[in-house]
């Protein structure tokens, strides 16, 4: 079994698994360049990969919400008031979209009071969504002594050894209900891509056997919908979960990552050229490296 050092060698999410198949050359700018650049172009890559968009801070403000008011519901065995929480997180997250650099701006698109109202909503209803939902009740029903084990949205980027190798997951919340399954919850505030949140769920199912040692066919893994509350949530029960499969695709991804490294150790990449530009308007569009990258591709207006 390899075992890399933890500090440097490539490492496998299923986030950057996304950022990889839709193009390598933004795999590149994302994790290789800050390291390989210098002076301004160094500082521009750096900006630019510090931008956020709304659609992102709703995302933050939903889950970040949801997480202090189940730990605050570990800890002190109340739920906090509904309307609290929605005002107290309306505050914080036009505070936030004030202060913070965004793609829209940066991209010649300033984000009107509108948009903001309109994110605002998304936000409210995100966590109304959550506090109607059954979590809450299946929740309380746990005795606070058992609140402990609880993972909700763990600290740091959730590094863990895969067969000796780098490997990052991140469920939202990992719980045990009153009935002995173990839940793994994800929650989403933009558009169901089901195919691909399934895949998710189900690698978060996977991380939890692997990293906690709970049994697959005890958990039962949901994405909710939270901003789009007329959408079912997806559920998937821990024996339909092929564990050989997704253990064979997690190492074919890796060794993919690895593939693109001249030294996967040092995670020193292949030279840029090989990292192949897709340039197409929907991958560019909602590319943060656009400016730096410049694609042969006309300018769209798509909502980040
Ligand atoms: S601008 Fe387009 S081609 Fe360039 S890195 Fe971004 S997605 Fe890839």
């Amino acid at each position: 079994m390899i075992e890399y050092p933890f500090t440097w060698a490539p490492g496998w999410s299923f986030s950057r698994m996304r950022t990889f198949r839709n193009c390598l050359r933004q795999y590149w700018y994302q994790y290789y360049a800050p390291r390989a650049l210098s002076g301004h172009e160094k500082m521009k890559v750096q900006e630019l990969r510090s931008l956020s968009t709304v659609n992102i801070e709703v995302g933050n403000a939903v889950h970040n919400t949801i997480a202090e008011v189940i730990k605050d519901l570990s800890l002190t065995g109340r739920f906090l008031d509904e309307k609290e929480v929605l005002d107290i997180a309306e505050n914080k997250f036009r505070v936030l979209l004030a202060n913070i650099p965004m793609f829209e701006d940066r991209y010649g698109r300033p984000i009107s009071d509108e948009r903001i109202d309109k994110a605002v909503r998304k936000v409210r209803t995100g966590i109304s969504a959550f506090y109607s939902s059954r979590w809450p009740a299946l929740l309380n029903d746990v005795p606070l002594s058992a609140r402990g084990e609880w993972a909700i949205d763990p600290p740091g980027y959730g590094e863990f050894r895969f067969e000796g190798r780098k490997a990052y997951a991140k469920p939202d919340l990992v719980f045990k209900a009153m009935d002995g399954t173990w839940h793994v919850v994800d929650w989403k505030t933009g558009r169901p891509d089901r195919e691909t949140d399934i895949l998710q769920v189900q690698s978060y199912m996977y991380f939890t056997n692997v990293v906690y040692g709970i049994p697959l066919e005890n958990m039962e893994g949901t994405v909710e919908y939270l901003a789009h509350p007329n959408e079912d949530a997806v559920t998937i029960t821990g024996e339909l979960v092929d564990g050989l499969e997704l253990h064979n695709r997690i190492i074919e991804d890796m060794d993919a990552i690895e593939a693109m490294c001249e030294d996967v150790e040092g995670n020193v990449p292949v030279p840029v050229e090989r990292f192949t530009k897709v340039e197409t308007e929907m991958t560019c569009g909602r590319c943060n490296y656009r400016e730096v990258c410049e694609p042969n591709v006309r300018q769209t207006k798509l909502d980040v």
